[in-house]
């Protein structure tokens, strides 16, 4: 079990330490002295790096290294295996909902999970009953927790905009009643919003993913109308309209995909970052290999150096004082996030659910069509399949071998549980191998997280 984690991010160096989350920023001397596997004796750290340096300075950085291990600091003891144990035979309450207003989408993006809109199924547009009926699910699932999550999702949810109002005014009235709080988000192509749309969203939806991948080349590649024109022209206006509408308060994100196609996709984030969006996340696709759009290995070190140079801009930017913010290199180095969530992760199928527009249940959107994942339906009585609910949350880090391994575990949290499902390399489909790909950037993502975060705190 990894205990410390050493690596170089530009010119510094960085170690943490695993089960306590501190990092600490070392020279090239403590770098090179210490060990993931724990610390030598001072003769085997001499003799290791004897003619690198000095007799003295090896000794004296030694003797410093020493103080933080017998001080508990480095390659301290985990405290949460069991609280993880304790917490799978605790009830969880859903605090988390996808709504998928619309099986039904606009667009035919080239990499959609969701096959256009239609999740393996046929095109349906949620009905307002069906919208209503979930809130008072949630509701009702979420016990003592006062704060409710809710995805307006698809497909594209404004093919069904008077749906989605009904939906949160009705969700208005229920949070006052039920002593709740409900908060929306909303993900959308941007091609439907108009001013009035724009307008309502601004005023009643608390976070709002706007879909772009970047620079127009290589959006109008993959997201492309039934006629197979491109959609950058339309969306781009729309998408700054919405953003400048929502100042510096409330919350949005311009959100892209990277596939095979764009693989050196730091320029679509910079690309993004000129066009004045401060709240930037590109994502990669996860596509069976046989796609080609698919990522592969050998696609690894472009990904690599592009998180690399996106390391770098956003640090001369926090200089110049122009920054953005990139979704997946924002992380807490103080304690959060809570015990649970580092554990288990997003919660699918315990916390947080996704409803169709028939109202059948599924632990998360990805899982959304596949029959062997619907856990009930909302106008059932019947309780929700258990069984779904108890393999998931089982899934946790200490129960999926290669992250009880794994440094980077309390902060990945044992990678999406879907894409472990569907993309792992065990013929036997599971939770617990996780999809492999997936972790190597995961874990390049996490050393520039760390990195900047520090860099940033200095
Ligand atoms: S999913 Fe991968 S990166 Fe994440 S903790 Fe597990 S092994 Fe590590
Ligand atoms: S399983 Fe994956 S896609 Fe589903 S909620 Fe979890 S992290 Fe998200």
């Amino acid at each position: 079990m990894s205990l410390i984690h050493k690596f170089k991010q530009s010119d510094d160096y960085y170690v943490i330490d695993v089960n306590s989350g501190s990092v600490h920023a070392i020279d090239k001397l403590v770098y090179d002295i210490l060990d993931e596997n724990g610390l030598g004796s001072k003769e085997e750290v001499s003799c290791r790096l004897n003619g690198e340096y000095s007799k003295e300075d090896i000794s004296e950085g030694y003797d410093e290294l020493k103080e933080l291990v017998d001080g508990g600091i480095l390659y301290s003891k985990d405290l949460y295996e069991d609280i993880a144990i304790k917490s799978v035979d605790e009830k969880s309450y859903i605090k988390a909902l996808c709504l998928n207003i619309a099986h039904d989408c606009n667009l035919k993006c080239k990499y959609c999970f969701a096959e256009e809109g239609e999740y393996h199924g046929k095109r349906m547009i949620m009905t307002a009953e069906v919208g209503k009926k979930s809130i008072d699910f949630v509701i009702k699932r979420s016990g003592p927790r006062k704060n409710i999550e809710v995805d307006l999702f698809g497909g594209e949810p404004l093919l069904a905009f008077d749906v989605v109002k009904e939906i949160v005014e009705y969700a208005k009235e229920q949070e006052k009643i039920y002593n709740k709080e409900i908060r929306f988000t909303m993900t959308t192509n941007a091609t439907l919003l108009t001013d009035e749309i724009m307008k309502y969203a601004d005023e009643n939806v608390g976070n709002i993913v706007l879909s772009i991948d970047g620079r127009k080349e290589v959006n109008d590649k993959v997201r492309v109308r039934a006629d197979g024109s491109g959609s950058y022209d339309a969306i781009m206006p729309k998408i700054k309209k919405m953003v400048d509408m929502r100042d510096k308060t409330k919350q949005y994100y311009a959100r892209g995909t990277f596939t095979r196609e764009n693989t050196d996709f730091f320029e679509d984030i910079k690309h993004l970052a000129n066009e004045g969006f401060k709240e930037i996340s590109i994502e990669p696709v996860v596509l069976p290999e046989s796609d080609p759009l698919s990522l592969r290995e050998q696609d690894l070190p472009i990904i690599f150096n592009q998180y690399d140079k996106l390391y770098d801009e956003m640090i001369k930017r926090h200089k110049d004082g122009n920054e953005f913010k990139f979704y997946h290199f924002n992380i807490d180095l103080q304690g959060g996030p809570c015990v649970y969530k580092r554990i288990s992760g997003c919660g699918a199928g315990n916390e947080y659910v996704a409803i169709t527009p028939n109202g059948d249940i599924y632990p998360c959107h990805q899982f959304v069509g596949n029959e062997d994942f619907k856990m009930g339906n909302i106008f059932s009585s019947d309780e929700l399949k258990e069984d779904i609910a108890k393999e998931l949350k089982e899934a946790n880090i200490y129960n999926k071998p290669k992250c009880r391994e794994c440094w980077a575990r309390f902060y990945c949290s044992g990678g999406c549980q879907a894409n472990n499902y569907n993309f792992n390399e065990n013929p036997n489909k599971d939770f617990l191998t996780p999809y492999e790909l997936g972790c190597k950037m995961q874990k390049k993502r996490i050393e520039c997280a760390i990195a900047l975060k520090a860099k940033i705190m200095e």
